[in-house]
């Protein structure tokens, strides 16, 4: 599969010249599987970019998101292919305790928030709540579970027909309720097994430590504990991102130095910039 990053940004979209390198755009991955298949990880503000890059031959998209925070759905109404009718676009997310999927979405696509209504759209939309077990979607076979992050949150891993695994994580607070991290196993860890022995591991590194600190129970990771989760996971490749709105591309080059020369990781370290792309 190949794997490219289209938003790598925390929390709000941060455009500008001192984020230009790491980028500005929030959360969106965009996956393409050996078939053609097309997966995209969160819809926030460089979804529309990927947008940009399919052509009429393709028939059906998947938008799996995590969770609704603002910044990973603000891009979904500037989603071209939902303007399409002959597309079919699957979106897979949480619902609430209260509200279903269907309604949780139609709280930012409708009006004040937004012009056009979910229901108004010409695509061919289909919703599908998470976690629901594993589901095949073309050649990948994709799984999701509950992670620790405010309101209801998966991850997801995506394992393709051949073995490469991905996993997403974008916003993930494994070490909350934890004095040092990590200090249970990967089995009694959020999101441990959705990121066991993954070729390519996507994750959460809001923090350095010192903010961390300060922001504990937010539902973000520190660099460092990114780290530690992708060494207790056995990840053979890992892309720290939701990058926080507050760092400019000098200080994520200077967390990322530091950060690599403490935990020296046996693994692949990325630090996650937009356009990057990742052939697993
Ligand atoms: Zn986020
Ligand atoms: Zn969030």
């Amino acid at each position: 599969m190949r794997v490219t990053l289209w938003g790598t940004r925390g929390s709000l979209a941060t455009p500008g010249p001192e984020t230009s390198r790491y980028g500005g755009n929030t959360s969106c991955v965009g996956v393409r599987g050996r078939e053609g298949t097309v997966l995209v990880l969160d819809a926030g503000t460089g979804v529309r970019r990927l947008a940009a890059t399919l052509d009429a031959k393709v028939k059906r998209v998947d938008i799996l998101l995590t969770h609704l925070h603002m910044d990973h759905i603000q891009g979904l109404g500037f989603f071209a292919p939902l303007y399409r009718p002959d597309v079919a676009v699957h979106i897979w997310g949480p619902a609430s305790s209260k509200l279903t999927l269907r309604e949780r979405l139609m709280r930012y696509l409708s009006p004040p928030l937004f012009p056009v209504c979910l229901r108004e759209l010409p695509s061919e939309i289909t919703l599908h709540e998470v976690p629901c077990g594993e589901v095949d979607i073309g050649e990948f076979r994709v799984s999701s579970t509950l992670v620790c992050h405010p309101g209801p949150t998966v991850g997801y891993r995506i394992v393709e027909a051949g073995g490469s695994v991905l996993t997403y994580l974008p916003d993930h607070e494994p070490a909350l309720g934890t004095l040092s991290f990590p200090s249970l196993s990967r089995a009694w860890t959020s999101g441990g097994a959705l990121a066991a022995d993954a070729d390519l591991l996507i994750h959460d590194s809001q923090y350095d430590a010192h903010e961390y600190a300060g922001h504990i129970g937010w539902g973000h990771s520190s660099l460092a504990q990114s780290l530690s989760f992708a060494a207790l996971c056995e990840a053979k490749h890992l892309v720290p991102f939701h990058h926080d709105p507050n760092h400019t591309d000098a200080d994520l080059d200077r967390l990322f130095d530091e950060a690599i020369a403490v935990a020296k990781p046996a693994f692949r370290v990325t630090p996650g910039r937009e356009g990057a792309a990742f052939e697993i």
